[in-house]
């Protein structure tokens, strides 16, 4: 999610690469699980990240939507996120013991923070959020071991993609007049990149460039 704040308002005013070390490692939260609580809508998920709990749960985004996942409109555009619930409006992923039940395959905001990006033109760096994460002691820790995402080239490559597709949906949406053409729009979206799954004979990454390729001509109309 796009925030409206300022660098020095929210980071420790520098930018990390993947091989920089940063202050992130919260020693695994040690009964902590401030970050999955109350966090309304603003887990967002991408397609890969329902790629992947589909793949853990053995459930399709349809069945994920049942329990665990919603729905809604961000910047005119409708995108899944993580469900909060129960009496501490926590992640119904949260097991009673306070720990993460899908850890191995949870979803890269989980495994970004306490992380932010910053895009520029065709490439991101990372930031530190101060103020977000509550362990006071944490170690340092290479941004690509904390962010834990086999293949983070092609993943790199994917997040760049999904960000400025869904950048550029939003400013079109957000201009559209035509409610319908903006509903068609979206129906489409989700169809493409969620309820149809991705049971196909290539890998995630090849099977969504050739989706995108797909989807990126069909809204240009
Ligand atoms: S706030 Fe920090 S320590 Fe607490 S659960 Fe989140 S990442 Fe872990
Ligand atoms: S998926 Fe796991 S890490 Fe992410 S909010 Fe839910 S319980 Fe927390």
């Amino acid at each position: 999610m796009l925030r409206d704040v300022t660098m020095e308002e929210i980071s420790d005013g520098k930018l990390y690469r993947a091989d920089d070390l940063v202050k992130a490692d919260c020693h695994d939260c040690k009964g902590c699980w401030d970050c999955c609580c109350g966090m309304g809508e603003s887990i967002l998920l991408d397609p890969y990240d329902v790629y992947r709990l589909s793949e853990g749960l053995k459930k399709s985004f349809e069945e994920l939507l049942e329990n665990s996942l919603e729905l809604h409109v961000v910047d005119g555009v409708i995108l899944p996120n993580l469900k909060m619930g129960g009496e501490r409006d926590c992640c119904v992923f949260l097991d009673g013991e306070g720990r993460c039940s899908v850890h191995d395959f949870r979803p890269g905001l989980c495994r970004l923070f306490p992380l932010g990006r910053y895009y520029e033109g065709d490439s991101f760096l990372y930031f530190l959020q101060t103020g977000e994460c509550r362990m006071g002691n944490r170690s340092k820790i290479k941004v690509k071991k904390w962010i834990d995402t086999p293949d983070l080239k092609r993943y790199d490559r994917f997040i760049l993609d999904w960000h400025h597709f869904v950048r550029t949906l939003q400013e079109t949406l957000g201009q559209e007049a035509d409610m319908e053409k903006a509903k068609r729009y979206n129906l489409y979206v989700l169809e493409t990149f969620y309820f149809r799954g991705w049971k196909e004979e290539d890998d995630f990454y090849t099977a969504f460039e050739r989706r995108l390729a797909q989807a990126r001509s069909v809204l240009a109309g």
